[in-house]
């Protein structure tokens, strides 16, 4: 049970309350609006913030306050193979959930992915808006291209899946139960497709890093390819060290 079973059958509960209410004291109907308000509120916070593992169970932070891991969403793209160079040179693995369309077009990319000791995750095959608008057949289905994608590529079927956006909701849940893999959130959200100076990128990503940290980049941004190499220096600075996602929650990368 999460908590937006608990939730719905709370909310039933005020309706029938409500009507009482009404029927008994002549309660006004406005009631029912603002009960309304509060429930669809409550969904709509529940469907952006991953962490509140509302509508489904997500890995968002690891317990061990030593270590954090790099995710990389959004790719392959154009920031991949410096990225990966980058990496290479600190001696740094990480975890790049690939968009499945992103995937079956750069296959080298894919495969200089895993052969350099990373993990290959799957973030949807269009990443389109109306990704969280469908059905969970749907929704289950690109997971099943983009896991064969990438399959194709290293031979392993990815078993972690991140959600487009980080937008959840119960034809979601469904679809991760459908294609037997496990939803990886994050803890720090870097914002590094909407901050603008590396600096600040740099500073914020820093002085918000804690142990356990999953955090949120993006291998499409020039900007996070510029700061990787002073985040990685700095974070090590504070005594951190640097793991797979695997690794860190103790899960299986692969089917
Ligand atoms: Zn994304």
């Amino acid at each position: 049970m999460r908590p937006f079973h608990y939730i719905r059958v709370f909310f039933l509960l005020l309706l029938f309350a409500f009507l009482a209410a009404r029927r008994f004291y002549g309660l006004h109907w406005a009631w029912a609006v603002v009960l309304l308000f509060v429930y669809v509120s409550l969904l709509a916070l529940g469907a952006i913030y991953i962490r509140w593992n509302f509508f489904l169970k997500s890995f968002n932070k690891g317990a061990n306050q030593k270590c954090i891991a790099l995710t990389f969403d959004d790719g392959p793209g154009q920031e991949t193979a410096a990225i990966l160079n980058i990496l290479k040179a600190q001696n740094v693995p990480a975890a790049f959930f690939c968009i499945g369309k992103n995937a079956s077009t750069n296959v080298d990319l894919l495969k200089r992915i895993d052969a350099e000791g990373h993990l290959a995750g799957n973030h949807s095959y269009n990443h389109g808006f109306n990704f969280d608008w469908q059905s969970a057949n749907a929704m289950a289905a690109e997971m099943r291209k983009t896991n064969e994608a990438i399959a194709i590529a290293i031979g392993k079927t990815p078993k972690l899946f991140r959600p487009p956006y980080g937008v959840t909701n119960p034809n979601l849940a469904k679809a991760v139960g459908l294609t037997y893999m496990r939803s990886i959130g994050w803890s720090l959200r870097s914002f590094d497709t909407k901050v603008k100076d590396p600096q600040v990128l740099l500073n914020r990503v820093l002085s918000k890093l804690q142990g356990g940290d999953i955090i949120l980049l993006h291998d499409t941004k020039a900007i996070t390819r510029e700061i990787l190499t002073d985040l990685i220096i700095n974070a090590r600075k504070k005594g951190f060290t640097f793991v797979r996602i695997d690794k860190m929650l103790s899960i299986d990368a692969y089917a």
